[in-house]
């Protein structure tokens, strides 16, 4: 088998040298991500659920389903 180059991961870094992995992001959509940046965005995600970016406070009603958090290894691997 013929290795394929390596993917590059749509996340700002630092990145993990490993495996690029599909972070879906509904309607079809998908980000190419290592391991680090996966769990900056759902590092992310979690914090635009909890925390109000208009005032810093916590939210009185944590948004987590319309911020939902992906499982690593539920992600779809494209290369790595
Ligand atoms: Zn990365």
């Amino acid at each position: 088998m013929i290795a394929e180059p390596p993917v590059p991961c749509d996340g700002a870094g630092p990145h993990y040298p490993g495996e690029i992995r599909k972070y879906p992001l509904g309607d079809g959509a998908n980000l190419l991500l290592c391991m680090f940046c996966w769990a900056d965005e759902n590092k992310y995600r979690y914090e635009q659920a909890t925390i109000n970016p208009d005032t810093g406070l916590h939210r009185t009603r944590p948004l987590h389903d319309e911020w939902p958090q992906q499982n690593w290894r539920d992600g779809e691997l494209v290369g790595g």
